[in-house]
């Protein structure tokens, strides 16, 4: 399979926050990855801004470094790597003060895509959009970028998009939940919507319940102290877990386009029913002999943070009436691992009677490790046993099916800093999205706070905590393995 990459018009790119962790790690990276695949243009410009006193030469040995560090020797050739870095420039500049904003001015074309990447904490946003107006730096045509958090609570999301819109337009505001931007999280609207088979199963006539599993096995320590005021919910629920939830039960939007696509979003967030204090089970993980703790973790001895959560959704509209969605994440779990599982309820009748080694049919759409997908169908045991029943997957690794370019897929950012600079927002989070989401999650957190909720302790290694076995059993049902 030959890959297509689709040409970009000429950029001018500024990385505020050039410097700093998100650049070094993935910005950085993520933009060799596509110069290697042909896809930044020979006149684009990529600008990294921040405070520190460096030249556009120590701004291309930081990136260099960088990509030596986050990018497979086999992947990368010096010679790549030194064309590369010829697109870089550096502005020392201070989002909250006038310092290096004239140098960007004369810098920045107008007549080029602009795109201003905030990668700095979020209290910088109002700054950085106000000083791009007043240095006549911003067009138009610009579009912004921003990360995750997206504010902590409703209050705090609704004063930053209203900031935000204060300066620019919703179109031109690009707001990142890099679990958009997965290929497998984009695969789940192509086997949904571009096959015949699995949509008239995809309701609660058919599906059991619907199981989203993000388990890591690293622990918070190394950035605890900003974890702590967020905790798994805010961390991952209110954002990552919410976009798959939405991506695996809206309606088919009329078109595949951003507008479309995220107003069928923003109507399963709508139809969220409110979770009740029976139906969530937050843990945090206990020091072992081995390691410490969330306490030493977070360096907060008295935290009530909760690094694991699991809890039951209930969907309130005509197709998932009566099909929960059970949600997990966790902190220092036994494998890392993130899935997504559709079970399927049981045949109506077993011609087999009783037939030995009968399971549900269950649709696995792995994001990793190994991304893919997973159908297991019941076949005849092979042999002269008689009718006995055996599951098969019917596995597709996208490594397997798809030869070198399954192994060489995208990292999410790759993907989404060329949809900023080719102008779809499809995989970005809309405001009133974000919104909608936060005020489903804010009374969850503000019940937990007015009873003095405490999460319960798990083992480092383990599952989680009992408890949350206990949210599936007393339905009848059983989380699937964590694995890799
Ligand atoms: P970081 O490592 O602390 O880097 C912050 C960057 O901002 C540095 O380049 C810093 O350089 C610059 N900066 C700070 N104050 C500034 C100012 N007043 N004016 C101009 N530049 C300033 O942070 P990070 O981890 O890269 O995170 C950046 C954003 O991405 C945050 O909003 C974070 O929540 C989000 N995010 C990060 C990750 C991640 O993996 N790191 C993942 C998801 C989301 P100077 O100090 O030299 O100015």
């Amino acid at each position: 399979m030959v890959s297509r990459v689709i040409p970009v018009d000429t950029f001018d790119l500024v990385i505020f926050g050039g410097t700093g962790d998100l650049s070094r790690r993935k910005i950085l990276p993520g933009l060799f990855r596509r110069f290697v695949a042909g896809q930044i243009p020979n006149d684009a410009r990529i600008v990294g801004a921040a405070r520190a006193e460096m030249d556009d030469a120590g701004f291309r040995d930081f990136a260099t470094a960088a990509i030596r560090e986050f990018i497979g020797e086999a992947k990368r050739k010096d010679e790549d790597v030194q064309r590369f870095v010829e697109h870089l420039q550096y502005v020392a500049i201070d989002a909250t003060g006038e310092n290096g904003w004239p140098r960007l001015a004369e810098l920045i074309r107008k007549d080029v895509i602009q795109a201003f990447y905030f990668s700095v904490a979020p209290f910088l946003f109002g700054d950085l959009a106000e000083r791009l107006h007043r240095h006549g730096i911003a067009t138009a045509n610009s579009r912004i970028v921003v990360e995750k958090p997206f504010g902590r609570d409703l209050v705090s999301a609704h004063a930053l998009n209203e900031t935000l819109a204060s300066h620019f337009t919703e179109h031109q505001i690009y707001r990142i939940d890099h679990y958009l931007g997965k290929e497998t999280v984009q695969n789940l609207m192509a086997v949904r919507f571009a096959n015949i088979l699995f949509e008239p199963l995809w309701n609660a006539r058919h599906v059991d319940h619907v199981q989203i599993t993000v388990a890591e096995t690293v622990g918070v320590g190394g950035r605890g102290a900003y974890y702590d005021k967020s905790g798994a919910i805010r961390d991952m629920v209110q954002n990552h877990m919410m976009q798959l939830l939405c991506l695996i039960a809206m309606e088919a939007p009329y078109r595949f386009d951003p507008d479309a696509v995220r107003d069928e979003k923003l109507k399963v967030i709508h139809a969220l029913e409110p979770v009740g204090a029976e139906d969530i089970v937050r843990g945090q993980y206990r020091a072992t002999k081995e390691a410490p703790g969330y306490i030493t973790d977070s360096e907060n001895p008295t935290s009530t943070t909760e690094s694991y959560i699991a809890m039951k959704v209930n969907i309130a509209n005509w197709r998932w009436k009566g099909t929960p969605f059970y949600l997990r994440t966790g902190k220092k779990l036994r494998a890392r691992a993130s899935e997504i599982a559709i079970v399927f309820k049981e045949v109506p009748h077993s011609i087999f009677g009783d037939a030995e080694g009968w399971r549900e049919n269950v649709l696995t759409i792995r994001l990793q490790p190994n991304e893919g997908m997973n159908l297991t169908v019941m076949i005849k045991e092979p042999g002269p046993g008689g009718m006995r029943l055996t599951e098969v997957p019917l596995d597709m690794s996208f490594a397997d099916a798809l030869g070198e370019e399954g192994t060489d897929i995208p990292d999410a950012y790759e993907r989404l800093i060329m949809d900023v600079i080719r102008g779809n927002q499809t995989l970005f989070m809309r405001g009133d999205e974000v919104e909608a989401a936060w005020r489903w999650t804010d009374p969850i957190i503000a019940g937990w706070e007015a009873r003095g909720d405490k999460p319960k302790a798990y083992d480092a290694g383990s599952s989680g905590p009992e408890d949350a076995l206990m949210l599936l059993h007393r339905d009848g049902r059983r989380w699937r393995e964590i694995k890799e």
